[in-house]
């Protein structure tokens, strides 16, 4: 198998170019933002609780999180492998999945990390608030709080990946087909093309 953890900070374009990957090399996408916003819309427990903390910018606690990354991984068990896009967010959800997956036999090939400065970040985050329905892109003060998450909880997992010399960094800057473009590189041998 082949896990595929898609890193960097919010409006970095993990989203955009998971949709580029999966296409390309046939792996299974799980986005907890995605994952969190379908509860929120089907208005679940678990959605209702999650809203609490997305609306002010703050991560959803661990647990919800890796309970929800847990019955995913149960429910494709024939996956060729998994792109992580918005997960693990903290160092406790990156030991979790690397416990999840050595159950499975398996482990995080590479983490790629979306390099982008921060002042295009709010760009481009505000910019999807406009046209979106995601009310946490349209309030900057939302935006930055997010950011600020990211640097104090969500910077660390690059470590824990570094120490096992999986990091990778990629320029987050340019057109999308130049972005995916670097990714490929990354992703061509390791991946393969799919069967
Ligand atoms: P972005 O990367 O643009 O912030 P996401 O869709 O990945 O967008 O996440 C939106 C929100 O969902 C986050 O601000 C956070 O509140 C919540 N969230 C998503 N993934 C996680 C996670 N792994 N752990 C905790 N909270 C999360």
């Amino acid at each position: 198998m082949v896990n595929l953890i898609l890193f960097g900070p919010p409006g970095s374009g993990k989203g955009t170019q998971s949709a580029n990957i999966i296409d390309k090399y046939g792996l299974i996408h799980l986005s907890t933002g995605d994952l969190l916003r379908s509860e929120i819309g089907n208005k679940t427990p678990l959605g209702m609780e999650a809203q609490k903390f997305m609306d002010q910018g703050l991560l959803v606690p661990d647990e919800v999180v890796i309970g929800m990354i847990s019955s995913k991984l149960d429910s494709n068990p024939d996956a060729r492998g998994f792109i992580f896009d918005g997960f693990p967010r903290t160092t406790a959800q990156a030991e979790a999945l690397d416990k999840l997956l050595a159950l499975k036999k398996t482990a995080i090939s590479v983490v790629l990390s979306l390099e982008v400065p921060e002042e295009e970040l709010v760009k481009r985050l505000l910019n999807r608030g406009l046209t979106s329905n995601r009310s946490d892109d349209a309030n900057e003060d939302v935006v930055r709080a997010r950011i600020v998450e990211y640097h104090n909880k969500t910077a660390p997992v690059a470590d824990h990946y570094a120490k096992f010399g999986k990091f990778k960094k990629v320029k987050g800057e340019g057109t999308v087909e130049e972005i995916f473009g670097l990714l490929s590189n990354e992703l061509d041998t390791l991946v393969g093309q799919p069967a």
